[in-house]
């Protein structure tokens, strides 16, 4: 029982994985990665990570994409050494070059890196978020490696106690650092339309259908900061945390007074995932 991972044909305990220097990951962050959950033996939702993973890899140029059924053997392999009932997947494909050149030439091998680490569950309590100025590049559609300016805001976030940072861009409300912000306000769900200004999050979209399925409006627009204060809840979403609720942003307190909604937004979300992999 442990986290392993598999690089480049290569399985091992976690800490026994090397990645050479001609991995473009570690000068460039030439890469591209995506984070899923399993259970028991299912993988959840792979079809649309894969999906997204080879748009990103599209977008950065890389044309060779490994094959879907080539990437399961690789997982259903690491969940076996793991023993976790329940984990965390996480999968990076890289450029090579044989020295530290910016050039990329595209050859016809990737690095692929994939590990598998315990998932800890979902959690409830409400989060204390800052907001930050977004100085990221304009392609956060694509789940790109170069992730120091989502460092950095978590981290200052950290520094003031608080457990998460909120990207504002020209007075509008783009993402947090690892997740999509929406808005429930009088019974609508208000969300960052998927441009190429946020992460189009596979929970987001499944938040939206959920949505849907409850009969609450979803209007799909930026919205500004005092728009993200006077929310009825503040709703943060990503693979590993399904939704939480926001209590505080930059200390103004967050109403949270639509729980019924919430928490229906939530129970659909959670029993999506455990009828798809207990089935
Ligand atoms: N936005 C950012 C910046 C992220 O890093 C993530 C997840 O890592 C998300 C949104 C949520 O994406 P998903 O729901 O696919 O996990």
């Amino acid at each position: 029982m442990g986290d392993y991972a598999y690089y480049n044909g290569r399985y091992g305990k976690y800490p026994e994985i090397n990645v050479p220097l001609t991995d473009r990951a570690l000068f460039f962050g030439d890469g591209v990665y995506e984070v899923m959950l399993y259970r028991g033996e299912v993988i959840y939702q792979f079809d649309e990570h894969y999906e997204r993973l080879t748009k990103s890899l599209k977008a950065i140029g890389i044309s060779r994409t490994p094959e879907a059924r080539a990437l399961r053997s690789v997982i259903y392999k690491l969940c076996d050494l793991s023993g976790y009932s329940e984990g965390i997947i996480y999968l990076q494909i890289s450029a090579s070059s044989p020295s530290r050149t910016h050039e990329r030439v595209e050859s016809l091998t990737y690095n692929l890196l994939v590990s598998v680490s315990k998932y800890s569950g979902y959690e409830d309590k409400a989060l204390s978020l800052i907001t930050v100025t977004d100085r990221r590049h304009g392609i956060c559609n694509v789940k790109s490696l170069n992730l120091l300016l989502s460092v950095l805001a978590l981290n200052e976030a950290r520094a003031v106690g608080c457990d998460g940072a909120v990207f504002v861009r020209g007075g509008t409300v783009t993402e947090e650092s690892r997740s999509n912000v929406s808005i429930l306000k009088s019974g609508k769900l208000i969300t960052h339309p998927t441009d190429n200004y946020i992460l189009p999050g596979i929970m987001r979209s499944n938040l939206i259908r959920a949505a849907g399925e409850l009969g609450i409006p979803v209007i799909e627009r930026g919205f500004s900061i005092s728009e993200l204060y006077g929310a009825d809840e503040v709703i943060i979403s990503s693979t590993t945390k399904f939704v939480r609720r926001v209590s505080s942003i930059d200390g103004h307190e967050i109403k949270m007074r639509d729980s019924e909604r919430f928490f229906s937004l939530k129970e659909r979300l959670l029993l999506d995932y455990f009828d798809k992999c207990d089935a």
